[in-house]
Parts: C-alpha cells; structure tokens; sequence
C-alpha cells in the first residue's frame, strides 16, 4: 500500500505539520550533483539562510542530517581534542551539548541551573573567566523547558575573552528573535521541524569568519605535523561526514565533492527560508508571539500552572504542569484519538509533569489555538478535572480580539 498516514494536528514541541508549500517543494524531480540549476539552488539557499538568521556571514549552508547534525558538525569541527568547552546547561539539550563535545575529546566544563530558568549574564562570564574556554555552547530556547536562554550580551563578552560562541538555535528561529550579526554569534545551528514548518533532516548552520578562520586551520592539520614542523597539539577533525572544512570546500567556490547534497531537503530548506522571508523575519515573530500568547491564556484561564520563567518563555512552546489527580498520558492519549491532536510531555526530571504544548511553523494560527483548547477542555471535563465551560477558548479569544483591536 502507498503511505497514508493520518491526519493529525501536531501541537507538541515538534516536529510539527509541514507547511504544504514545503511538502510540494519537496516532490520536485532531482537534478544532478553539479547540475547549473542545482549550484544556483545550493547558493540561492545559501543566501535565503542568511535572511534567516540575519547574517551577512558567506558560510551560511545546509548540514545534511537533522539539527542534531548541525550540532555535531559545529562541535567537532569547531573543537580540537583537548580544548576546553564551557557548556551552561538549563535543560535537555545542554547535556546534548556537553555530550557531543565530551566525545570530540574536548574538556568540557558545565554549569547547571534548576530547568525552567536561564543563567544571568554576569553568571555567564564568571564562568568564561574561571574555565577559559576556546568555545561557548549554549542552547537559545530550549523546549525541553519552554525558556530561551538571552543571548544577545553574550557575543560582546565571548569576543573580550577571546571565545567563540556557538549556539543551537533549533527550537527558536523563526519565532523568537535572533540576531546572529548583531548578537556577535561565530556559529548558530538550526533544524526545520519547529517554527520554519518543514520535516526533519537538515541542519541550517552559520558560521562567522573566526569561526571559519577555526575550521581551516585545523584541515591544515596533517599527520601530526605543523607546517612548521612543530609537533601538534590539534589534530584533524574527527569527523568525515561533519567535517565543516570539507563541507564548506563542497558548498563553496571550489565544488569539491564530498557527500551528494540531499537535494529533496535542500527543496525543502529553501521553501521554509522562502515562507519565512516573505513573511518577513519580524512578522513571523510577531505571529509566533500572537498565538503563543493566545494559547498561554487559554491553558492559564482552564486552571492549569503554566511551568518556567514568564519572562524568558518561548513565543512558540508552553509547559503545562499536569494537575494533581489527572494522568497525563491519558489525556494525552485521548487527544490523540479522539481529536487526533498531539501534544508533548516532556523529559528527564519534567517527566510526567508537565505538557509541552506548542504553536509552532505553519500551526502558529489562530484556528490550531481555539482548536487544541477546546479538545483539552473536553478531555480535563472527561477526566473529572473541574473547568468553567468556555474559559480557555474564550480567554484565547480575548487575546485575539484585544489584538485586532
Ligand atoms: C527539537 C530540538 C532539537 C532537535 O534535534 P533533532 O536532531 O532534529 O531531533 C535540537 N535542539 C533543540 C534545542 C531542540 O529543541
């Protein structure tokens, strides 16, 4: 039988529906590697990304693989064996981060808040002046959590001690602001299956000329040997397929062959880059932020506990601490069957406890919202949870119609 799935609405923190211009751009025919028409469609790519991630940095490709590929690739190309690593860490995918750098051989230094917080900026820095990184690895907005973590005084600070910044922009790009340039970021990953309203399977990656500058010394690095003849403390990157050198040889000028570019996601990648550009950056941001709000009312106006910092919640996830009495994972179940709407739990020391409910890609809108509010309030009402009939739908909707106003 051809694939059929069914329909779902995809309210969790990801992936999320894709937008449907997405899904036809991905069942154009294939070209071939060196193709004119696919060249031209690598750099018009290329040039999309840096809307995107508002940059004017000339490496601005596509990893082949899902954003935890990109995540990779800028590690293990970014950090030699040895170097150490300063990896603050405020929810999932901060250990991601001190993992992926533990096993390019870095020495990795963490700093851990409780989940549902961010580090101060001060906190920060003391950490950069106590371990005295080559590399920052942060995660902007976490979803395991529902917060983004500042980022915009980080740069400044990175650049003073002489650090380079990376950052896993995966959950937030596109419906939170980021200002890759601005923000003084060397290295920023993304993925499409969150608020750029795609599937999974390529990693957006940018990177600034120190970071570039970083990655070619190191292919420089052959047997051990420097140019100069001095032993070497570097070594090459650990990684073929994640070798940014050789990725960014392939997506440069000189087209040397390293993998074939997964030309159905580079349809893909530069048809969420053309959503959002047209959109315009702010504007999506804006709309992630409208509904994010929306939805926030409507779960508070049903009684529920809205889980993390208010003032650093992502526009486009909120966690919803599960009430005394309910079983999550039911409620979860029958919105999935009844409604076919799926929402998240979460992981780690949130398991159990708390719903991840998202509004991201092309469901950040306003029928998604109401929808989604008016099926959890049945199935709370199911599971003997009290609920004033109409309060999230309605709050939701005051939310709306003070907008328009
Ligand atoms: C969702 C998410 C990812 C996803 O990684 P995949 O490899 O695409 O599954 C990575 N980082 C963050 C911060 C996320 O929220």
């Amino acid at each position: 039988m051809p694939i059929d799935p069914p329909a779902r609405l995809l309210m969790g923190p990801g992936p999320v529906n894709a937008d449907p211009r997405v899904l036809r751009a991905m069942s154009a025919q294939l070209v071939g590697q060196f193709d004119p028409f696919m060249t031209a469609t690598m750099n018009e790519t290329m040039e999309l990304y840096r809307g995107v991630f508002r940059t004017r940095n000339e490496a601005t490709l596509l990893v082949d693989g899902t954003s935890r590929a990109g995540i990779e690739a800028a590690i293990v190309s970014l950090v030699a064996p040895g170097d150490r690593v300063l990896v603050p860490i405020f929810g999932r995918f901060g250990h991601l981060l001190a993992e992926i750098a533990r096993r390019a051989g870095a020495d990795v230094h963490t700093r851990e808040i409780e989940w549902g917080g961010v580090f101060s900026v001060g906190a920060i820095e003391r950490a950069i002046v106590e371990v005295r990184p080559a590399l920052l690895a942060i995660v902007h907005g976490d979803t395991s959590t529902t917060v983004a973590q500042p980022l915009d005084e980080l740069g400044a600070i990175c650049e003073r001690h002489g650090v380079l910044f990376y950052t896993d922009v995966t959950a937030s790009l596109g419906g939170n602001p980021f200002e890759l340039d601005a923000w003084g970021v060397d290295a920023a990953t993304a993925g499409l299956q969150k608020c750029l309203g795609g599937p999974s399977g390529s990693a957006p990656i940018s990177l600034s000329p120190a970071a570039v500058e970083r990655i070619e010394a190191r292919k420089s690095v052959e047997a051990g040997i420097r140019a100069d003849g001095d032993a070497v403390l570097d070594e090459p990157i650990r990684s073929n397929y994640l070798d940014l050198g050789m990725i960014l040889d392939y997506w440069g000028e000189r087209r040397l062959n390293h993998h074939t570019e997964a030309t159905t996601m580079l349809y893909g990648a530069r048809e969420c880059a053309r959503l959002l550009l047209e959109e315009g950056m702010h504007v999506a941001i804006e709309r992630h932020r409208l509904h994010g709000s929306a939805m926030l009312a409507g779960v508070e106006a049903l009684g529920l506990d809205v889980f993390g910092d208010r003032a650093h919640r992502m526009h486009n996830v909120v966690g919803v601490h599960i009430p005394d009495g309910v079983d999550g994972e039911r409620v979860r179940r029958a919105l999935l069957e009844d409604f076919a709407i799926e929402i998240g739990t979460s992981f780690g020391p949130l398991h159990g406890r708390i719903w991840r409910i998202g509004t991201m890609g092309v469901n950040a809108r306003r029928d998604a919202v109401l929808t989604t509010l008016a099926a959890l309030e049945q199935v709370l009402r199911a599971e003997g949870h009290p609920l004033t009939a109409d309060s999230g739908v309605g709050a939701a909707r005051d939310v709306y119609s003070e907008t328009a106003a």
